[in-house]
């Protein structure tokens, strides 16, 4: 008894005493220790929990991390000490993570619209959700006959596919085709859903990495006069995620850009103006956060054969192509030279075409450090030809 009692009271302390967390130090002296051969993911907290407490304070309206961008447990805790409650889960694997790590304090969102019934049987029995994006009949079937739930209990997002836009104006990743209601069905699905909600809302997904501030506003626009056809009362706007950050080469307006946009669009509502906001950030919350460092194992010209690649935490300098901010980790007077990377596996699609600009005097055995890789970086890795191994380091902000 007075054991169980003894051990309850340490449980009790240890979650609220201020644990001190050790200093963190900066990469290079990380790196110069470890003198590693296989790629480092260096995670910075302190840059995590700033970027976002900045969107937290930014964005007029809830903020739901989405949580494929990176499951890291210390990313998660990052950003949740950076003010982030609710997040954005697409799996039962990851709704059980945020549980684990956050109990009901957390709010979860399950904003994947297909899915399986045992899965929604999971998320809604197990762990309490009742936050469910949909954009059909079907899955509307689905979520009432696997949830039991009484009308009125759910909060149910009708997810709309964003207003069609020309070629050259397509997001990095262009969301559109794969999930989203038509304009016809939306309208009937909002009728259909509306008197079994609790809430009902309405979300969209504009594309990944997109630059456009007024792609935020057009769908906006887009998803008011679909809710004035509907003629049904709407309680969320959800304007979802796509918020890009800056990578070499390419303009990319600040995020309060983003901000005054939408709250400018939602402001000219006719019948959406008093909705609830809710943003699904991934990228933007994430991708300044982590970094990975890579070694030179070959060159070639300017091509280098480096231990990482498309296959691991590069995947998206293969195709659609990204480029990173890169740093050579030592002193260098060398002029500026564009290179091309080769990953470590035998395909020859493990290529990065960039340009990545480097010092010209680098060598075998140098580290490169590449930068916004705390977005769907090591989330990728795979472990194809063996090469799955990497180190996860905290460092300085
Ligand atoms: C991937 C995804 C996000 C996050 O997108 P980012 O472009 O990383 O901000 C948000 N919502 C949904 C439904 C997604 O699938």
């Amino acid at each position: 008894m007075a054991q169980t009692l003894l051990r309850k009271s340490v449980a009790a302390l240890a979650r609220t005493r201020e644990i001190p967390t050790p200093a963190l130090r900066p990469l290079d002296a990380v790196v110069a220790e470890l003198q590693p051969h296989e790629p480092v993911h260096a995670l910075r907290p302190a840059t995590l929990a700033r970027t976002a407490a900045h969107f937290v304070a930014g964005f007029p309206g809830e903020t739901l991390y989405a949580v494929k961008c990176n499951a890291d447990p210390r990313t998660l805790r990052a950003l949740w000490d950076g003010g982030v409650r609710g997040f954005d889960c697409a799996s039962p694997a990851e709704i059980a993570l945020v549980r684990s790590m956050f109990g009901r304090a957390a709010t979860i969102a399950y904003m994947h619209p297909v899915r399986a019934r045992a899965a929604i049987r999971e998320a809604y029995g197990r762990h309490a959700v009742r936050r469910f994006v949909l954009d059909s009949v079907a899955e509307f079937d689905k979520l009432r006959a696997e949830t039991g739930a009484k009308p009125g209990t759910l909060d149910l997002i009708v997810r709309i596919a964003p207003p069609v836009v020309a070629d050259a104006e397509k997001p990095l990743h262009d969301l559109s085709g794969k999930f989203g209601a038509s304009a016809a069905d939306a309208v009937a699905l909002l009728r259909l859903v509306r008197p079994y909600a609790r809430n009902l809302g309405i979300s969209f997904h504009v594309g990944s990495q997109n630059a456009d501030p007024q792609a935020f506003a057009r769908a906006i626009a887009h998803a008011d006069a679909l809710a004035r056809e509907a003629g049904v009362a709407v309680e969320v706007l959800d304007v979802g995620g796509g918020f890009p950050v800056a990578y070499p080469g390419q303009d990319v307006p600040p995020i309060d850009a983003f901000f005054a946009a939408i709250k400018q669009a939602h402001a000219a509502c006719h019948t959406l103006g008093n909705t609830a906001l809710w943003a699904e950030p991934g990228r933007a919350l994430v991708a300044a956060g982590g970094s990975v460092v890579v070694q030179v194992q070959a060159r070639r010209g300017n091509t280098l054969y480096i231990n990482d690649g498309v296959y691991g935490a590069l995947a998206d300098a293969g195709v659609p192509g990204l480029r990173y901010p890169t740093r050579l980790l030592r002193a260098s007077a060398a002029d500026e030279v564009a290179f091309d990377f080769y990953g470590p596996t035998c395909d020859s699609a493990d290529h990065m075409k960039g340009p990545f600009v480097l010092p010209g005097d680098i060598r075998e055995g140098d580290w490169i450090e590449l930068g916004q890789l705390g977005a769907y970086g090591a989330v990728l890795r795979t472990g194809f030809n063996g090469f799955e191994r990497a180190h996860l380091i905290e460092v300085e902000g």
